[in-house]
């Protein structure tokens, strides 16, 4: 099963650029999509679910365009919105059931073991019959990824899943959408936060001000950092310096000053060491470096 995102545009009827001839191509297995605010992320993922046409450009999943076969399609999708809310007082199981009978699933029997199955896989069994709108806000956003899982869906779309999610319930979405990677499901994962995009992903893209600005995989992005990150400790004389001059990622207090992370193209002077990035750094890497390079040649 594969996407291919050939050509599109979206400009809204205000003449906002959200998404400029962007081209991609996703096989099975998870696909990260990052990019700050205001990216093209969501514009990208409702034009994918079918919510909305694009202003140029097709977007063929298996060779078949989406526009032209979308029941088809919606037979296949399951979708978690940004903006995902509850309607009713349902209890927590009548509401996935609800969605299990919108994605096509007849059989009552069927319906419930599956209901109590996902429940019990996104862990909310115990509260099954508690009101869904009682629900905590990281419960109501794992009922959410199992009302777009009902009907087993080939395609899951979710569209930053993790914000407003304290620590551990991140970590917990996070480990339910890998266990979810498997070979014959596309999952795509929209976020502007970095450590979303865990090692699980296989592809990622990087959107940034409606441009495809990364395609590869997280280890790809991670290398085109190599040699480029730094760690030095400096006083806070030299410090002052530092920050004009490059791009600091993190400062953590010393004795005497400073232990500051840069990202640079050169060397810096100051003792300064290269250390291996992480995906953080890579991200900050390639936004306020390699493209405010790209800009200016
Ligand atoms: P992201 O999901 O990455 O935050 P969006 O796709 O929501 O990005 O937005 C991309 C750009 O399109 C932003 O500049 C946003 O303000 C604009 N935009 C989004 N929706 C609309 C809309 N309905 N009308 C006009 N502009 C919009």
């Amino acid at each position: 099963m594969k996407i291919e995102i050939c050509g599109l545009n979206q400009i809204y009827p205000n003449g906002n650029h959200a998404l400029k001839d962007i081209n991609l191509e996703l096989g099975t297995g998870m696909f990260g999509l990052l990019g700050p605010n205001g990216a093209g992320k969501s514009s990208l993922m409702r034009i994918i679910v079918t919510l909305m046409k694009p202003t140029s450009g097709v977007v063929l999943v298996d060779g078949l365009d989406i526009q032209k076969h979308r029941e088809k399609l919606r037979g296949i999708l399951g979708y978690l919105p940004q903006d995902f809310r509850f309607f009713t007082a349902l209890k927590t199981w009548e509401f996935l059931d609800y969605s299990g009978s919108l994605a096509g699933m007849k059989n009552r029997k069927e319906r419930i073991a599956e209901v109590d199955r996902l429940l019990d896989q996104v862990g909310l069994l115990e509260v099954r019959d508690r009101k869904a709108n009682k629900l905590s806000g990281g419960m109501k956003r794992r009922l959410g990824i199992a009302q777009a899982l009902i009907g087993n869906p080939r395609i899951i779309v979710v569209d930053e899943p993790t914000t407003g999610l304290d620590p551990d319930e991140r970590i917990r979405f996070r480990n339910i959408l890998s266990q979810l990677s498997r070979n014959d499901v596309i999952i795509i994962l929209s976020t502007h936060i970095v450590g979303d995009i865990s090692s699980t992903c296989h592809g990622m893209a990087l959107l940034n001000k409606g441009d495809l600005v990364f395609n590869g995989s997280p280890e790809n992005l991670v290398k085109q950092a190599e040699g480029h990150v730094f760690r030095m400790n400096l006083s806070p004389h030299e410090y002052d310096i530092v920050k004009e001059k490059y791009n600091v990622i993190s400062t953590v207090p010393v004795e005497n000053g400073w232990e500051v992370q840069i990202v640079s193209d050169e060397t810096p002077e100051f003792r300064a060491t290269a250390v291996i990035p992480n995906i953080e750094d890579a991200y900050v890497y390639y936004m306020e470096h390699k493209l405010q390079a790209y800009i200016i040649d």
